[in-house]
């Protein structure tokens, strides 16, 4: 499905229709005023550096970054973008930690609490099972469950529609269930697989800076430890995604930085579907800590250009809108994500989005934008085409 390039990496889709464009030179000097020599690498197919992503960051010419960003995007996926049927199961925000970004966890026995049973939460799938191609499974760090709590689910969900793919546990649980259970990670992830994990979300790395993490995430394992997780699991066979929480202290260069490490794991294990910039929610209603529509335009493109060995970039309407991310599909982005059925932990910290999107929705949505709308599986392997 997908072509090596020089990087020795899967990027290029070779059944995506190819978009011809020509634009005229004189055009070409006006929209790419200032960044003229990071346009000649991107038509060249060349690499880029960190510089190039910090200036990429701090320009004001959106338009000239956004088709920039959309040179990459339509010369890997064309027109092609990407939706799944997918059901958001948050089973728990009981969590032994208390990151000062987090709205979604509580202490055991705090009001708003949660943990569901295993009984609840296969009555909900079975209910529901017609609409759902893919369970998103993420939790708290709760230290009172049975590890066969994580594997019956498995099991459980494959018992109810072995078609349904799960992508289940950030690297960050992964880790804290082989420290819980006196395990690798390694056997948690081969345990897990066995069970049915089939992929991996890309969260819990928030961004990769000592710095941020001091004073945001503390007890959260570091860069170095979220990479090893995710490089177990790419070589046992579990594919993932990555994601970066922006729009709170971080620096651009931190920012740039994040996507560079990102870039070089996917250099050695090529395990990376897609990559999701996370628009961060602020606690606090007038904070001035939070990512504008401008800012997620930039970060969609920008790391379009910077992670040229990620098969897809997402624009996750949850957090950024879903209007927002319409507009994105012409500034780097091949992936809405999906109906996100029952999502909590941006609703929790006061995401306005709507709880679900039909798929009628997310089509109109991908064709307003002029795209070709695909529902895929969790896997990218396409179930509809809607051209
Ligand atoms: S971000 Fe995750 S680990 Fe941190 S407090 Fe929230 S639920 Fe717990």
């Amino acid at each position: 499905m997908f072509q090596s390039t020089s990087h020795g990496l899967a990027a290029v889709r070779s059944d995506a229709p190819q978009i011809e464009r020509e634009i005229p030179i004189f055009e070409e000097a006006k929209a790419f005023a200032g960044l003229e020599d990071i346009y000649s690498k991107v038509k060249a197919g060349e690499r880029l550096n960190r510089e190039d992503g910090i200036r990429l960051y701090n320009t004001d010419n959106l338009l000239a970054l956004g088709f920039l960003a959309n040179m990459v995007r339509e010369r890997i996926n064309g027109a092609n973008t990407y939706f799944v049927r997918n059901y958001y199961l948050n089973y728990t925000n009981i969590c032994e930690l208390d990151c000062k970004f987090c709205s979604f966890y509580r202490k055991e026995g705090q009001d708003g609490a949660f943990l569901m049973s295993l009984d609840h939460i296969f009555k909900t799938i079975e209910s529901d099972k017609e609409n759902i191609t893919e369970m998103h499974i993420v939790g708290g760090l709760h230290d009172g469950l049975p590890y066969d709590y994580y594997l019956q689910m498995l099991r459980g969900i494959k018992k109810i529609d072995s078609r349904i793919h799960i992508k289940a546990f950030t690297a960050v649980e992964i880790d804290f269930f082989a420290r819980l259970y006196g395990l690798t990670v390694e056997k948690v992830l081969l345990d897990f697989k066995e069970a049915g994990l089939d992929a991996m979300p890309g969260g819990g790395a928030e961004i990769f800076s000592d710095r941020v993490r001091e004073k945001m995430f503390a007890d959260k394992i570091g860069a170095d430890e979220w990479v090893s997780v995710i490089k177990t699991a790419h070589r046992l066979g579990i594919p993932s995604n990555a994601t970066m929480l922006y729009g709170h202290m971080e620096k651009i260069e931190e920012r740039v930085d994040h996507l560079i490490r990102l870039r070089e794991v996917q250099d050695e294990t090529n395990g990376f579907f897609a990559f999701i910039p996370l628009a961060y929610h602020p606690h606090v209603e007038d904070s001035t800590q939070w990512a504008t529509g401008v800012d997620n335009l930039k970060s969609i493109a920008v790391s379009r250009l910077m992670l040229d060995n990620f098969p897809h970039i997402k624009a996750y309407w949850i957090s950024m809108g879903a209007k927002v991310a319409q507009i994105s599909l012409g500034f780097g982005a091949d992936d809405l994500d999906g109906t996100v059925r029952d999502e909590r932990v941006f609703h929790m910290a006061g995401a306005s989005t709507e709880n679900a999107l039909t798929k009628r929705q997310l089509v109109k949505l991908i064709k307003d934008a002029g795209r070709i709308p695909i529902e895929r599986d969790a896997l990218y392997n396409a179930i509809e085409n809607f051209a």
